[in-house]
């Protein structure tokens, strides 16, 4: 059945009101921005325009959270990123205000940053030199692949199983996962909110699927692709490296030259000629 067609007349009623809803609502996100109004004293306005806004964007507004903190405040919380304030209950508001409480220890949210890039271009040894600094927290991934001479449990991954990995998957562990040259990898969410609520700038060093997963899911991160200089310095660095198999080094390989390719998606590309120089390519672009 077609809806009632309505008279010229009611139609410019209902665009007027739209307009003055959505003025309202903007209105209230600058006074929040401003500190003019508190964030939890709209949860007992009544109007139409407010029960309707997202709490979401709501959150954005308040100083000390934008849009990284939004998200993963509703991720920690488990609230819908679609709910709007008349939908926000009792226990859900109290676990705002637990979020709330962190946020004054640290008022400064810190931002997610992907660093991605070919197998071997040298990305561990890129984000390795920000672990000294505090203002960034480097996530450690869990993977199923074996453990290399050298590598730590617990610094350099979480080593586990297949049936580990699947059972967190299953409990949606992941901030993201992906297969990569016959072993699995992710990045455990509850960390990286965690780091985030306290104020640090997150690194991720992934692969390039992971990376298009955390471009779907974040749209606050930034995502940095390292290449290398040239195809046979990677190719040279690779096998230099001596850690894989014959058969890993040229899965890796492969894969390098899909990974390339892909180089355009991202936000930004450092050319890692020399490392300290990337490093501080990618501290800026953190920062700025
Ligand atoms: P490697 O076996 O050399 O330590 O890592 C292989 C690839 O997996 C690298 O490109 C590395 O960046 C990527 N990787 C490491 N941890 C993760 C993760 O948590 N998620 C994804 N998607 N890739 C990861």
């Amino acid at each position: 059945m077609l809806p009632p067609r309505l008279s010229r007349r009611s139609r410019r009623k209902a665009g007027e009101a739209a307009v003055s809803a959505r003025q309202e609502r903007a209105r209230v996100k600058e006074l929040i921005t401003k500190g003019e109004i508190y964030f939890f004293d709209l949860f007992k306005d009544e109007r139409k325009s407010i029960l309707r806004m997202k709490l979401i964007d709501l959150l954005q507004s308040v100083p000390g959270i934008g849009k990284s903190r939004a998200e993963v405040i509703l991720d920690r919380t488990g609230i819908s990123h679609s709910r709007r304030i008349g939908g926000v209950g009792h226990r859900q508001l109290e676990l705002l205000r637990q979020e709330f409480l962190l946020i004054k220890n640290s008022p400064k949210s810190g931002r997610l940053l992907v660093v991605s890039g070919p197998s071997g271009v040298g990305k561990s040894t890129i984000t390795n030199k920000l672990r000294n600094d505090d203002r960034f927290w480097i996530s450690v991934s869990a993977t199923t692949r074996e453990i290399r001479s050298g590598e730590q449990n617990g610094v350099d991954y979480h080593f586990v199983s297949n049936e580990h990995f699947d059972r967190m998957i299953t409990k949606n562990e992941f901030l993201e996962w992906a297969s990569f040259a016959g072993a699995k990898y992710g990045t455990p969410k509850k960390a990286v909110n965690d780091a985030l609520m306290d104020g640090k700038n997150v690194v991720l060093e992934i692969e390039l699927n992971g990376a298009r997963q955390v471009r779907k899911n974040s749209k606050n991160a930034i995502l940095v692709f390292i290449k290398p200089p040239s195809w046979e310095e990677l190719t040279a660095r690779l096998i230099k490296r001596g850690t894989e198999s014959e058969q890993s080094t040229q899965a890796r390989l492969d894969r390098a030259k899909e990974e390339l390719l892909a180089a355009s998606e991202f936000d930004h590309v450092v050319i890692n000629h020399q490392v300290d120089q990337s490093v501080s390519e990618l501290v800026s672009l953190a920062l700025r």
